[in-house]
């Protein structure tokens, strides 16, 4: 029986496994399918403080880790299948069929930027193609870029981009945004925005060179197919919040967002932390900063149990 279970790994993840391991909790954390977590996925991280020149997001989770290892966490390379979170001890049945029991859990599994599933999409994260223009927007500078999307998040990352590119080139499938108005009529009252409507992403050019020179695009209305010169490519289509082991068992608002208060979810000893419960900020350290949180909570939740 573990006293703690940590479900995910990145910035939630291991700042709750560094605070419950310093506690002497000895937390056992699974890994789940994106090791380290979406920082991963991104180069350079620029706004996590405490790195004014700064650090690679791969080598921030695995600092991170590192810390976390050197108070006695534990980590096992393991994907959830099951969670029975109804009565104690919880149980938790992983992809290798075995079965966990815990006293608590952290549950930190994230996130997953949606991507449009384009050929060559997945080869070029990294190296143009990305779903942050927090963490990606400024190595764009005075190049243009594209984002697509119609939502609240497509017009919150061109507005953001605008501040690094030439130009900020935003393609919609339909002919009127979902966003919310004043958001939208940012937008359209930027110059430096250039919408293009009707119009979906065929691919992106070019993997050969390895780097992100260009979209390939189609009028929807036309069938017309054109070409367009970008440095960096946004998708902004929203994010789906890894929450399907606890579909019927916590609460989730519309979108499957785990609801919590101050971490805490509705069954006690389970806690949340991190992007699968936050659709409105999504950075590195809120994640940090609610993995904390949760740490606490925890101590504080099993102190209650050993004095009853
Ligand atoms: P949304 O679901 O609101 O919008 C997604 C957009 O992406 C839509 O315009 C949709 O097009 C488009 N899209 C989806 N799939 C595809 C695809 N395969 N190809 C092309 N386009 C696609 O997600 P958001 O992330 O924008 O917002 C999520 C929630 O978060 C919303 O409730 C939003 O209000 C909120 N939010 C609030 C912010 C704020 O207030 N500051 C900032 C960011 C988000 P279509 O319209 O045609 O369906």
């Amino acid at each position: 029986m573990e006293d703690l279970i940590i479900l995910g790994s990145g910035a939630a993840g291991l700042t709750a496994a560094i605070y419950s391991a310093r506690a002497g909790l000895k937390p056992l954390l699974l890994d789940g399918i994106q090791p380290g977590g979406q920082l991963t996925t991104t180069t350079e991280v620029e706004n996590y403080p405490g790195f004014p020149d700064g650090v690679d997001g791969t080598d921030l989770m695995n600092r991170m880790r590192a810390q976390a290892e050197k108070f006695g966490a534990r980590f096992q390379f393991n994907v959830l299948a099951k969670a029975e979170l109804t009565s104690q001890p919880l149980a938790l049945t992983l992809d290798d069929g075995s079965v966990l029991k815990t006293r608590s859990l952290i549950i930190a599994t994230g996130a997953t930027a949606k991507y449009l599933g384009l050929p060559n999409e997945q080869k070029l994260i990294g190296r143009g193609v990305s779903a942050c223009a927090t963490c990606d927007g400024a190595f764009y500078r005075n190049v243009p870029v594209a984002v697509v999307g119609g939502g609240d998040t497509a017009m919150e990352e061109a507005s953001f981009l605008t501040r690094f590119a030439s130009t900020v080139h935003l393609i919609h499938r339909r002919d009127e945004f979902r966003a919310s108005k004043i958001m939208a009529q940012r937008v359209l009252k930027n110059p430096k925005i250039n919408v293009i409507w009707n119009t979906v992403i065929e691919d992106v050019l070019d993997v050969s060179k390895n780097e992100v020179t260009g979209l390939k695009l189609r009028n929807v209305k036309t069938n017309e197919t054109s070409s367009l010169d970008v440095k960096a490519f946004f998708a902004a289509i929203g994010h789906q919040p890894n929450t399907a082991p606890f579909v019927g068992q916590l609460e989730m608002d519309a979108k499957g967002y785990l609801i919590a208060n101050n971490t805490k979810t509705r069954i006690p000893g389970v806690f949340a932390a991190g992007d699968v419960q936050d659709s409105a900020y999504r950075q590195a350290v809120t994640a940090a900063g609610t993995g904390c949180m949760a740490a606490l909570e925890v101590e504080r939740f099993l102190e209650a149990q050993e004095a009853t």
